[in-house]
C-alpha cells in the first residue's frame, strides 16, 4: 500500500485510501497513520506542492504522524528545501524519529514553497510587534560625537558643509560637553585646531596646545563624559600632512615618536582614550611604549586601523583646516578597494596593543565592518564621516530626504554591520530622538 525508494527525496506512491483527500492537488495534508490505514488527521492549504513525499515520519503510541504532499503543478519554483515540523502539529507525548518498522519510511525532505504557512508580514503588522522581534536597537551611549576646537573666547562659528557643527572656543566646547553628557552620549574626540602651524606640528604634543587645555577645561566640568582625542599631526604641520615629511612623502618612523609624545600629553592632560588616525605603520605599538613608560598604562589606544583615502572626509577639512597643502594621503592612508588588506591592518594593531579598533569611513565600508566583527572579538566602532553626514543634511535641506529617518536609518545600518561605537555627528539629534 505505502512504498518508497528509501533514499532522499524518495517519493512515495499514493495509497489507495484515502483517495479522495490526496487527490486534491496543491495541498498539504497530515495523516495519522494507524496500523490498519490511514486517517486524515489535519489538512492546510498550501499552494504550489509538487510531489508527494513523506517527510519525518513521526511514532506517537500506536500511531505514525506523517506529512505527505501531494502534487501541484502551478507552481514552478520547488528548488528550495523546506522543513516541516511534523511534531509540533501532531503533538505526541513522546517523538520518536519512524526509523524501522513495517513501513520502513525513510526520512527525507520536502521541497516546496514555505507560501502561504509562512507569512514574515505577520510579524510586521504594527509597531508593538516591530519593536519585539527588532534585531539592531541604537541607543545613545554607543555614540562619541567628534568636536572641534579653536582658539579664542566665545567663539562658536558653524561649519558651512556640516550645518549643526561648530568650531568652538574652550569655553564654549565645555558648555557643549556639558550638554552632550546631559544627553547621555558617552563621549568627545577632539579635533584641534591650533593657533599656530609649522612643520615640526609641535601644537600637537604641546602641553599648553589647543586640545590639551580643552581635556582640562572640559575635565574639570564633566564627570563620567569620555574624553577621546585624536592623535595626528595633520591639524597641527603647516603642509597639512599627518606627519614629518621627508623627500615629499610622509617619513613613517619619525612620526612615530610625534604621535607617541601627542599621545601622552593627551593623556597626562586627562584624556581617557587615545585614538591615534594617522595610519603609520608601528604607531599603536610606539604609543603604547609611551604611555606604559610613563605611568599611563590604563589608558586604551582606540587604533583608526582600517582608515580609508576617501573623499568623504572632504567637510572635515573645512572644519578641522587640514587639508594638505600638496599630494594626497594615499601613500599612508588605504586604497578604498582593499577589504584584505583592511583585516591585516587591524591584526597588526591589534598584535600592536590596540584596545579597540575603528573603521573609517561607515557606510561605504560597511561589509569591512561586518567581516571585522566576525574575525575580531574586540570593540568595534565605526566613523560615520564628515561626508556621509553633510550627504544627508544635503538632501534634508532640499526637502530630499526626512532628516530623523535618514540619520536613524544610516545608525542603525551601521550598528546592525557589527560597530558596536559610532563615532557621529548626529549624535546629539540621535541621542534626543532616542530618550
Ligand atoms: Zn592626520
Amino acid at each position: 500500500m505505502l512504498s518508497s525508494t528509501g533514499s532522499a527525496g524518495a517519493r512515495v506512491a499514493l495509497p489507495a485510501t484515502p483517495g479522495a483527500a490526496l487527490s486534491a492537488a496543491g495541498e498539504l495534508l497530515l495523516f495519522i497513520l494507524h496500523w490498519d490505514g490511514f486517517k486524515v488527521f489535519g489538512l492546510e492549504d498550501l499552494a504550489a506542492i509538487e510531489t508527494l513525499q513523506v517527510f519525518d515520519a513521526v511514532s506517537s503510541g500506536d500511531h505514525l504522524g506523517m506529512v505527505v504532499v501531494t502534487s501541484g503543478l502551478h507552481n514552478q519554483r520547488l528548488d528550495e528545501t523546506y522543513f516541516i515540523q511534523v511534531h509540533a502539529l501532531v503533538k505526541p507525548q513522546l517523538v520518536l524519529l519512524w526509523t524501522s518498522g513495517p513501513f520502513n519510511l525513510p526520512r527525507v525532505t520536502i521541497r516546496v514553497m514555505p507560501f502561504p504557512t509562512q507569512r514574515l508580514r505577520r510579524l510586521r503588522a504594527n509597531e508593538s510587534l516591530r519593536g519585539l522581534v527588532r534585531e539592531t536597537h541604537l541607543h545613545p551611549g554607543q555614540f562619541i560625537l567628534p568636536l572641534f576646537v579653536c582658539p579664542g573666547e566665545g567663539v562658536r562659528r558653524e561649519i558651512g558643509s556640516m550645518p549643526g557643527n561648530y568650531q568652538m572656543s574652550i569655553d564654549e566646547l565645555v558648555k557643549e560637553c556639558i550638554e552632550v553628557e546631559s544627553l547621555g552620549i558617552s563621549g568627545v574626540i577632539l579635533f584641534g585646531l591650533p593657533e599656530t602651524k609649522d612643520e615640526m606640528a609641535t601644537g600637537a604634543y604641546d602641553d599648553h596646545g589647543i586640545v590639551q587645555r580643552a581635556i582640562r577645561a572640559i575635565r574639570a566640568e564633566t564627570s563620567r563624559l569620555l574624553i577621546v582625542t585624536d592623535v595626528c599631526n595633520c591639524e597641527y604641520t603647516s603642509h597639512g600632512h599627518c606627519g614629518f615629511v621627508k623627500d615629499g612623502d610622509v617619513d613613517n618612523d619619525t612620526t612615530l615618536q610625534w604621535l607617541a609624545k601627542s599621545a601622552l600629553s593627551h593623556a597626562r592632560a586627562g584624556a581617557d582614550i587615545v585614538a591615534p588616525s594617522d595610519m603609520m605603520d608601528g604607531r599603536v605599538w610606539a604609543i603604547r611604549q609611551a604611555l606604559d613608560a610613563n605611568g599611563y598604562e590604563k589608558i586604551p589606544i582606540l587604533s583608526y586601523a582600517a582608515k580609508f583615502a576617501s573623499v568623504f572626509y572632504g567637510p572635515f577639512r573645512e572644519a578641522a583646516e587640514s587639508a594638505p597643502q600638496f599630494g594626497d594621503r594615499r601613500s599612508y592612508q588605504m586604497d578604498p578597494a582593499n577589504g584584505r588588506e583592511a583585516m591585516r591592518e587591524i591584526e597588526l594593531d591589534l598584535q600592536e596593543g590596540a584596545d579597540m579598533i575603528m573603521i573609517k569611513p561607515a557606510m561605504p565600508y560597511l561589509d569591512l565592518i561586518c567581516q571585522a566583527r566576525q574575525r575580531f572579538d574586540v570593540p568595534i566602532a565605526a566613523y560615520q564621516v564628515s561626508g556621509e553626514y553633510s550627504m544627508i543634511m544635503a538632501a534634508v535641506q532640499n526637502g530630499w530626504l526626512d532628516h530623523d529617518r535618514s540619520m536613524i536609518e544610516s545608525l542603525t545600518s551601521i550598528t546592525r554591520a557589527g560597530a558596536g561605537i559610532i563615532l557621529t555627528y548626529f549624535a546629539k539629534p540621535a541621542a534626543r530622538l532616542l530618550a
